[in-house]
């Protein structure tokens, strides 16, 4: 196990271009005699049959992202990578992805040991692209539901800065959706001791970007969670030139889907609004990515939280309130119409000082009993539904 997790932290890939970390994990599958297809790209799904029974299906992503790793571990990442638009980055395994993978092969080793365990067919689905949110949508316009058994239930899990040994799961929203969009204004350039002859972009921009803050504080129900965040702002190269326009680009996150279209309803009538009394042609919008939202099934989760707590003990399971992060997870089981189950586990010593975040350089789990507690989770969470025990 120590070995597999070594090896993939080393060799971190980015997103969609986890070649090498694909054949890894297939070579992995052979050795355990587990038939397995590439799908969507840089995706691999391995089959375990165990006769009649239901269909698990458990995923794991794979790719890392553009971080410098600065933990100090002799295994530390060294990698580099090309990002789309051919910039030469750092590769870092910065949102511990390895420990994912690492887990569920792991999980599928110990599975394959005590068939007398279980009954019916585990799909192991090794995600590309989650932190892009490309990989499950590629796997599933891949045919990954046709190639594969359909499953009854898709679970996954993901490490987070929390006590290593533990695990949090959530009942109904586990995770936010997102929207990131991409915002141009236009103005009309002119000198800028001559405002008289200009449509000022900045000043239309910053009017946008100070009204979209209502939308969370006036338009919608105190109640009702939402984030509505400009992370970008570009415009200008000169103080005494009004530019002829400003980009800005925006990230938004929401619980429901209710929510979701309200909030992107009033983005637009804004950028729309704060144009047209500006006097501004209109405004170019752009959707830069959506993730989906991830659910927890109650009934499902309920199910998962009992084989946790049966498995970890009571006091290493804990209920969490869902977060404000999302994931692509949600779409694997969405487009087929299935229940999903998805939880956290834990992968630092909190005695040891402040974890840091994920996708940060320092995010480098201590391994146990991280990896030990990843592939325990996985494997009570199959078993709730493969178990021979399992109703
Ligand atoms: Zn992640
Ligand atoms: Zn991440």
């Amino acid at each position: 196990m120590h070995r597999i997790y070594r090896h993939l932290h080393t060799h971190p890939e980015l997103s969609m271009q986890e070649h090498a970390t694909a054949d890894f994990i297939a070579a992995e599958l052979d050795d355990l005699g587990v038939e397995n297809f590439r799908c969507g790209g840089t995706g691999v799904v391995g089959i375990i049959r165990g006769g009649e029974g239901p269909v698990v299906a458990f995923r794991a992503d794979t790719d890392g992202l553009p971080i410098a790793e600065d933990t100090g571990l002799d295994y530390a990442s060294r990698a580099t990578g090309t990002l789309e638009d051919g910039t030469e980055v750092p590769v870092m395994h910065g949102c511990g992805h390895d420990t994912h993978v690492t887990s569920l092969l792991t999980a599928s080793r110990s599975l394959l040991a005590a068939p007398d365990a279980w009954n019916g067919t585990l799909v192991l689905v090794f995600q590309p692209g989650e932190e892009t949110a490309a990989g499950a949508r590629a796997m599933v316009d891949d045919g990954l539901w046709d190639r594969a058994p359909r499953p009854d239930i898709v679970l996954g899990q993901h490490v987070m800065p929390h006590q290593a040994g533990s695990v949090r799961i959530s009942h109904g929203t586990a995770m936010a959706m997102a929207d990131a969009l991409r915002v141009t204004v236009y103005g009309k350039q002119s000198h800028g001791s001559q405002p008289q002859n200009s449509i000022d972009p900045i000043v239309l921009g910053a009017h946008i970007v100070a009204r979209l803050q209502t939308i969370v504080s006036r338009e919608l129900d105190p109640r009702t969670p939402a984030v509505v965040t400009c992370g970008t702002f570009h415009a200008g190269l000169k103080e005494n030139i009004i530019p002829d326009r400003a980009e800005f680009s925006l990230n938004i996150r929401t619980f429901e889907h209710e929510t979701r279209d309200q909030v992107l309803a009033a983005v637009r009538r804004i950028i729309a609004g704060e144009a047209a009394v500006s006097n501004a042609p209109e405004p170019l919008v752009e959707e830069i990515y959506t993730f989906p939202r991830c659910f927890n099934d109650h009934d499902s989760a309920e199910r998962v939280e009992a084989a946790l707590r049966a498995e970890l003990g009571e006091g290493n399971v804990e209920v969490g309130a869902p977060v404000m992060g999302s994931e692509d997870f949600g779409h694997l089981a969405d487009a087929i119409g299935v229940p999903s189950v998805y939880w956290m586990f834990g992968g630092f010593d909190l005695a040891a000082g402040e974890p840091p975040v994920n996708h940060s350089p320092f995010f480098g789990p201590v391994m146990e009993p991280t990896l030990t507690t990843g592939t325990r989770a996985a494997v009570a969470g199959i078993l709730a539904y493969l178990g021979t025990g399992a109703q």
